[in-house]
């Protein structure tokens, strides 16, 4: 009989996919890896389990306890369901931002969800960050994981996603991108791959060169900070979980940008993912129109789209924010008209 014994068993090995259409008239071979496929949804899965694991193990959370995160959903998902198979408790506090439906699911697990505004600085009393310090010390044998300085995020990412990456291209890729949050998982599977492929020849592709994309107006692109749509990317100060001489180069995408290619991802590729992916895909696709045909670009997937049918795959949302040109072609939507 082929089972896992439990749901995090299933964490990682996800698959890696070639682009066919959006590469239109590309050499290179743009692979994409699908983090929307480990059991809680997204890349997530991979930090939470290590940085609770590794909790537990130093004494800083027993059964009982209560988890506390400031988390734009999917970290929380992901800590929910780990919570769940390991007996703690949870409370997510999330930026008004996060959609409706992402922070549902947190509460379909049993999750407690504290809603804070996005507008307000991040060192503010009111913003998720403050709110989350506050929580954690009133209530009991409460522990807050903090993935922008939890050392076992980047690490989680340099124990499996680097690996996995390398072993799934036989070691022939030769860009890695991903778009950065926390940063943690640009900094643990591009240092593993830089690492790993620090001496090999030349000829065979050099080191691996680590991109990161940003949404434009984010401090990792040279931005102040300012509000931008796409969720889960971005940032208005520097955490401690990105290294920032880890890549070699960040790209800034526009949110139009982002979530247009999102949506060609969906009916183009079949793949129906989140706006961070359609944004690390816009910034792949800049850095492959450079490359040759020995190329090998992997650029990392991290959600699914569902947690956003009601902005970026709804035609009223998008068109209101001026994101969606109207154009002959019919929108999703239009099927009836
Ligand atoms: N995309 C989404 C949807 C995310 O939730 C996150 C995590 N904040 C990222 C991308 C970025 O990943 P990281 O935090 O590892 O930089």
């Amino acid at each position: 009989m082929k089972y896992a014994n439990s749901v995090l068993d299933l964490i990682g090995n996800t698959p890696l996919v070639k682009l066919n259409k959006v590469t239109a008239g590309l050499e290179a071979t743009v692979l994409v890896k699908l983090e929307y496929l480990n059991p809680g949804g997204s890349a997530k899965d991979r930090i939470a389990v290590k940085m609770l694991d590794e909790a537990a193990r130093e004494g800083k959370i027993k059964p009982g306890g209560t988890v506390v995160e400031p988390t734009s959903g999917n970290t929380g998902v992901a800590m929910a369901m780990v919570a769940q198979q390991r007996g703690y408790k949870c409370v997510f506090v999330v930026p008004d931002k996060v959609g409706v439906d992402k922070r549902a699911v947190l509460a379909a697990y049993g999750a407690e969800v504290v809603v804070t505004p996005t507008a307000v600085a991040a060192d503010s009393p009111q913003s998720y960050y403050g709110v989350s310090d506050r929580l954690v010390t009133e209530i009991p044998g409460a522990y807050k994981p903090d993935q922008f300085s939890n050392p076992n995020g980047p690490l989680s990412h340099y124990e499996t996603t680097g690996p996995e990456v390398w072993r799934d291209t036989e070691g022939k890729l030769t860009h890695f991108v991903a778009g950065v949050g926390t940063g943690g998982t640009i900094t643990g599977t591009g240092r593993f791959l830089r690492e790993v492929s620090a001496h090999r020849a030349e000829a065979d592709g050099g080191e691996v060169q680590i991109i990161g994309a940003d949404p434009e107006g984010s401090v990792y692109s040279g931005g102040t900070g300012r509000p931008y749509l796409v969720e889960g990317v971005g940032e208005d100060i520097w955490p401690d979980s990105y290294d920032p001489s880890v890549p070699h180069k960040i790209i800034a995408v526009s949110d139009n940008d982002a979530f247009a290619m999102t949506r060609r991802l969906a009916r183009e590729e079949g793949l129906l993912v989140g706006g961070s992916s359609g944004m690390a895909v816009v910034a792949a696709l800049e850095v492959a129109k450079g490359l040759g045909a020995g190329s090998v670009v992997v650029v990392l997937l991290p959600d699914s789209g569902r947690g956003y049918l009601g902005k970026i795959f709804d035609d009223a949302w998008m068109q209101s924010y001026g994101f969606l040109k109207v154009t002959d072609e019919p929108a999703i939507g239009d099927v009836l008209k």
